[in-house]
């Protein structure tokens, strides 16, 4: 994988500010960071996405993105709270195809956070909740 920025990353090719380096997983500090403190978690071993990832290197990402949100909040840095995200496909807003997850330090009225489009402000009816359950239920592997 000559072309991924986090691949280059971790193998020292290009700069970035550790806060981890783990068997499985690192964190380094987001270049264009939402709030001061955004974290990336990301997998040493190239996954473009979550279907690539291996299920346990997923595990050790959310383990740590769970002690680094902790970190966050005792750093004295201002962090009333955290948002975890991971944008998986273009679609969800993914724009790195080296899978990560941000640790995002959150404070009131900072103006950042995911904006839900407009099917998510109304009440879904009983049947299409069924419907799409059911749909989800048959897809899901064993
Ligand atoms: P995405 O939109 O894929 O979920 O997020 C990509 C994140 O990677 C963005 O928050 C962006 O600021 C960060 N990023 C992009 N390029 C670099 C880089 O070269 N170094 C670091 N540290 N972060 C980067
Ligand atoms: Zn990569």
């Amino acid at each position: 994988m000559t072309c991924c920025i986090f691949c280059a990353i971790l193998a020292g090719n290009a700069p970035a500010t550790f806060i981890h380096r783990g068997e499985l997983v690192s964190a380094f500090m987001d270049i264009m960071p939402v709030n001061p403190g955004h974290l990336l978690v990301v997998p040493n071993q190239h996954a473009a996405s979550l279907a690539e990832l291996d299920p346990g290197t997923g595990a050790e990402m959310f383990r740590l993105a769970q002690k680094l949100a902790g970190a966050l909040r005792r750093s004295g840095l201002p962090c009333a709270g955290v948002n975890l995200y991971l944008a998986d496909g273009t679609a969800a807003g993914q724009e790195v195809f080296h899978l990560h997850l941000h640790v995002i330090p959150r404070n009131p009225g900072d103006g950042a956070g995911m904006r839900r489009g407009s099917y998510g402000h109304t009440r879904a009816s009983d049947l299409a909740i069924e419907a799409t359950a059911a749909a989800l239920l048959r897809a899901i592997e064993p």
